[in-house]
């Protein structure tokens, strides 16, 4: 089993102990994906498929993807432009963020059809998220939802998280209906609630399940914070239900770490409800911890 994660992954600049010093880390919603993926799930292979800089950061980089078990055969460089960067702020135990992403090397990562097309065609599992399409250009967007519309014809599954991030966007209205062209071209969706219901209107989870199974979507997972997440396949529909926490330590890459034990599930030839529980059992102990890419002892895939 071949997973294949589409984005982009920036330098990551955390607050340490000491007032005023940073620790340089790396992170990104697709990114974190693929590095709980090749945690849980060793025995598949997780590729990464992104564009960085030729410079030192851009290889610190790559390395540490590789470090961390994941194939970067699919990285391509560029060498005028260089990784993208965030620095978060602490203000009272509450996380602010800044962003240097808008001349990023993987705003370049779909420049070439034909490179996406190699890559895609050695994938089982291709997952790309709402923010993959958002820092692209308006014609790249295009270009890497033909690749993934082609890999679809010819097999290979492709799964999308819509992770709404109205900043990144044009305007709402680009962002919906891009969204729904990403879902157009896939197999399985991961929406979470919250962001949906704010820019879809949607009354209800089910409501968000609907409206991409009418997009064309097989399999749709509504995650909902600490509230039963519910699945839609076909005419099936599901809930399974959250242990909730009535503390979290932090909630970055929830919904990333939640896809990867639901990937890893589905990977493993797990049901669906059984990939569910898993992806919650993985995300319930990451939202206990602070950062995106959690350390901690990480709870087993069941075996398959
Ligand atoms: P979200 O993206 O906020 O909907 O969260 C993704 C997943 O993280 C949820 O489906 C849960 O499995 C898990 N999660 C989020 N918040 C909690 C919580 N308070 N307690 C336990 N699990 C949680």
């Amino acid at each position: 089993m071949r997973f294949l994660a589409i984005g982009e992954c920036m330098a990551e600049l955390a607050p340490s102990d000491a007032p005023g010093e940073y620790r340089l880390g790396f992170a990104g919603d697709t990114f974190n994906t693929a590095w709980y993926m090749a945690r849980v799930a060793p025995q598949v292979s997780v590729a990464y498929l992104t564009a960085v800089g030729e410079d030192r950061l851009s290889q610190s980089l790559t390395e540490f993807m590789q470090a961390s078990g994941i194939d970067t055969r699919a990285v391509q460089t560029n060498a005028d432009r260089t990784v993208g960067l965030y620095l978060i702020s602490l203000d009272n135990g509450e996380r602010s963020f800044s962003y240097w992403r808008g001349q990023s090397a993987a705003r370049t990562l779909a420049d070439d059809p034909e490179r996406l097309a190699r890559a895609m065609s050695d994938a089982d599992l291709i997952y790309f998220s709402g923010i993959t399409l958002a820092i692209l250009a308006p014609d790249k967007r295009a270009t890497l939802l033909k690749a993934l519309r082609e890999a679809r014809a010819q097999g290979r599954t492709i799964a999308f998280d819509p992770n709404l991030r109205p900043r990144l966007w044009e305007s709402p209205d680009v962002m919906r209906n891009t969204i729904m062209q990403g879902a157009a071209v896939s197999d399985i969706a991961l929406p979470s609630f919250e962001d949906e219901a704010s820019w879809f209107a949607d009354a209800t989870p089910r409501a968000t399940a609907q409206r991409y199974l009418d997009a064309g979507v097989m399999t749709v997972v509504v995650k909902n914070g600490p509230s039963p997440v519910l699945y839609a396949e076909g005419e099936r529909f599901g809930e399974v239900p959250v242990t909730a926490l009535d503390r979290v330590t932090d909630t970055t890459a929830a919904g990333d770490s939640f896809n990867a034990g639901f990937f890893a599930g589905h990977a493993t030839g797990q049901s669906l409800a059984d990939g569910i529980t898993y992806a919650c059992a993985l995300s319930r102990e990451v939202v206990q911890h602070r950062g995106a890419l959690v350390d901690a002892d990480l709870p087993p895939l069941p075996k398959g």
